[in-house]
């Protein structure tokens, strides 16, 4: 079996046993791997700490394309997040991006951009002051750009015209104008629409100046919320961001 290394974030981990680890990771150049590392809680090596969620690791690890689960080697800190391990809000977020990253990668098919987006997120939130929901919703959109179903925020796709309010419609799983929304749908306002098209063309580190109400945070992160499950297949909520509101509640 040959050594491979490869830049990898932890997304979960269990202790299997007494003394292993299993660990989920999604790799730059493996895309999600099963890792075991046996007999790493009972080594002086201290290699167990390196395989907890949000962690952004160098993973050395044995590779058999026919096994389920990998071999670990060793790894190291590519970055340590230290301020995202020590902060209830930003831990919670942090979560949240791996769960999402998690359910929606499957199998072992590379995918660089949201390799990298992934780790950008994580570090951003790790060296944020704050703003951290709207971090968050510019992961949701991206990530659903790279997935292939980036909402439509300007026009209507149904009649072309340009959107001022929309419907985000149950039915169609998508925003559409008052005029062509049948059936059930939940409106989204004027406002709640402009802070979607400023997330989507801002960089990382401008996303402060994007404002947002109280009204408008809501609207936001419903709507991203129902559209992912919408089009995630198996994904109805991310319960990382349930468990965060109910402790900042
Ligand atoms: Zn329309």
């Amino acid at each position: 079996m040959p050594l491979e290394k490869t830049a990898a974030i932890v997304l979960k981990s269990f202790h299997y046993g007494d003394t292993s680890k299993i660990a989920r990771c999604y790799t730059r150049d493996f895309g999600k791997l099963s890792i075991i590392a046996k007999g790493v809680l009972t080594s002086k090596t201290l290699q167990s700490g390196y395989l907890e969620p949000m962690n952004c690791i160098a993973l050395s690890f044995y590779h058999n394309p026919k096994r389920q689960l990998q071999i670990f080697s060793k790894a190291e800190f590519d970055r340590p997040m230290l301020s995202l391990k020590n902060d209830m809000k930003k831990l919670s977020y942090g979560f949240a991006v791996v769960e999402l990253v998690d359910r929606t990668v499957t199998g072992e098919e590379r995918h660089a951009e949201l390799f990298h987006l992934t780790e950008e997120i994580l570090d951003t939130i790790d060296r944020s002051g704050g703003h951290l929901n709207r971090i968050f919703w510019y992961f949701e959109i991206a990530l659903l750009s790279l997935l292939g179903f980036r909402p439509h925020l300007s026009e209507c796709p149904h009649c072309q015209k340009e959107m001022t309010s929309a419907f985000f419609s149950l039915g169609y799983g998508e925003l559409v104008c008052g005029d062509c929304i049948s059936g059930s749908g939940r409106s989204v306002s004027p406002e709640a629409l402009t802070v979607l098209r400023k997330l989507t063309r801002s960089d990382l580190d401008s996303l402060s100046e994007i404002a947002c109400g109280a009204k408008e945070r809501k609207e936001v992160g419903n709507f991203l919320a129902e559209y992912i499950s919408f089009h995630v297949e198996g994904l109805r909520e991310v319960r990382s961001l349930r468990v965060m509101e109910s402790v900042l509640a």
